[in-house]
């Protein structure tokens, strides 16, 4: 028999940039049948319906977080998700993190580049119905050259390092864009700049050619597969752009010229700052190093106007958290993009919930399926206690009363309390000891 749940007395916001109205949500199986004043009226008598009472709630559609390493497991620094991670054990710990999200109102995802590539099995685990947890789309190894990534010497000159692949020259690039539609790649993703230590005050390079970009996105492409790219700087941005891919993250640091050619083909940013904004606003609680305060704040503010005029221009701005990392843990900071579009971007708060909902269900390539409540789409829908309408903060976890996922409600209830597992984390040995410290010095010096 069809599942039917009516969820009544709330405030709509249907995900659109609409200002809410009050209205009813039917839902019948795993899609929305109805919405609006009409929608109680639409269930059939003595047919079982399932009630739940939105009273003084805002129903919206669940979140869209473009941009969500679950396999990083909250990494607190590079050489841990390099060099500590076991391939099972991986995807066993997302899928507890996938738990998380859902809790949190999050009910898509894009995965971009994971651990042993894990993120597959998570995905198609959860499409089982193995595992609860959002809907995913995902990318596979990200792809760089010889410099590449952000993780400088710690990737290795060849091969596969934790979710990097390195590839060089022409036949390498083709078999391994080949190679991704195998295990299930939804995209490819590029890490289209790259840092090297000694030369880390130039910020991140353009590390791919353009005729290389160019052969990634044609080779995808031709296999119906999107190309996705992490770019910081004007180079890469615009390259990566001029390539023809498909979403682009950060692309801070834009140009005028990178600035037209995204404008021009009008590609999806998911500029992914929450990790950074967290780091300007509480840096100095978690011992965050000043210098790198001041850096990431000017990336913020550096790249506002920016994203403000592809805004205006039309380009689809994605909300993306950038969540697996200890600055930006799962399940806490999905709402906190929409802030940072509020604050720095000048976005309204119903066009900041657009970039995660709308907007999200372009860069899941599930327009038309999620991310607005209308008659018709999938039933993923978050019910709010606040108006995200006048404040986007009310987003946060603790907030969210309600989750329906495909129509069927999450439980959200906590999660089994989790354990260390051994060998996982980097365990650190602590500041420098010299005689002074041990001996009554001035205290801990790095
Ligand atoms: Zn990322």
């Amino acid at each position: 028999m069809t599942r039917r749940v009516l969820i009544e007395h709330g405030r709509i916001l249907d995900g659109t940039g609409t200002e809410p109205f009050a209205g009813d949500l039917l839902i019948e199986g795993e899609r929305i049948v109805a919405v609006g004043p009409e929608a109680a009226s639409r269930v059939p008598a003595a047919e079982p319906l399932e009630r739940i009472d939105a009273n003084g709630l805002t129903v919206m559609p669940g979140l869209v977080d473009a941009h969500c390493h679950l396999t990083f497991d909250d990494a607190g620094s590079n050489p841990e998700i390099f060099h500590q991670r076991r391939h099972a054990l991986s995807a066993l710990v997302a899928a507890y993190n996938a738990g998380k999200l859902l809790r949190a109102g999050v009910t898509g995802i894009i995965d971009p580049d994971s651990v042993h590539e894990c993120a597959v099995d998570l995905r198609d685990a959860i499409e089982a119905g193995l595992v609860e947890g959002p809907r995913m789309a995902c990318g596979c190894y990200a792809l760089i050259p010889g410099l590449g990534g952000t993780g400088g010497l710690l990737i290795a000159d060849t091969g596969v390092t934790g979710y990097y692949k390195v590839v060089n020259g022409h036949d390498e690039i083709v078999a391994e864009v080949r190679r991704r539609p195998s295990p299930g790649a939804d995209w490819i993703k590029v890490h289209v700049s790259g840092v090297a230590p000694r030369y880390a005050s130039r910020g991140e390079q353009c590390s791919w050619s353009q005729a290389e970009l160019d052969l990634i996105c044609e080779v995808a492409h031709d296999l119906g597969v999107p190309v996705m790219g992490h770019c910081r700087g004007a180079e890469s941005t615009y390259r990566a752009a001029r390539a023809g891919m498909d979403l682009l993250f950060h692309a801070t640091g834009m140009d005028q010229r990178a600035l037209a050619e995204v404008i021009e083909r009008r590609i999806p940013v998911c500029p992914s700052l929450t990790f950074q904004a967290n780091v300007v606003d509480f840096g100095d609680r978690i011992g965050t190093d000043p210098s790198l305060v001041s850096l990431f704040e000017r990336e913020i503010v550096d790249s506002a106007e920016s994203l403000r005029r592809l805004h205006d221009a039309g380009v689809p701005l994605i909300s993306g958290s950038e969540s697996g990392f200890t600055v930006v843990p799962y399940g806490e900071w999905h709402f906190r993009e929409m802030e940072v579009f509020v604050r720095y971007v000048g976005l309204t708060p119903l066009q900041a919930i657009r970039t995660a909902t709308e907007h999200g269900a372009i860069a899941l390539k599930l327009q038309g399926q999620i991310g607005v409540l209308a008659a018709g789409m999938l039933a993923d829908v978050i019910c709010v206690d606040g108006d995200p309408a006048s404040d986007v903060t009310v987003l946060e976890p603790g907030r969210i009363r309600h989750v329906l996922l495909g129509g069927r409600p999450v439980d959200l209830g906590p999660l089994p309390p989790r354990k260390q597992i051994p060998g996982w984390r980097l365990p650190l040995m602590g500041a420098r000891l010299s005689r002074a410290v041990a001996h009554g010095g001035p205290g801990p010096v790095r």
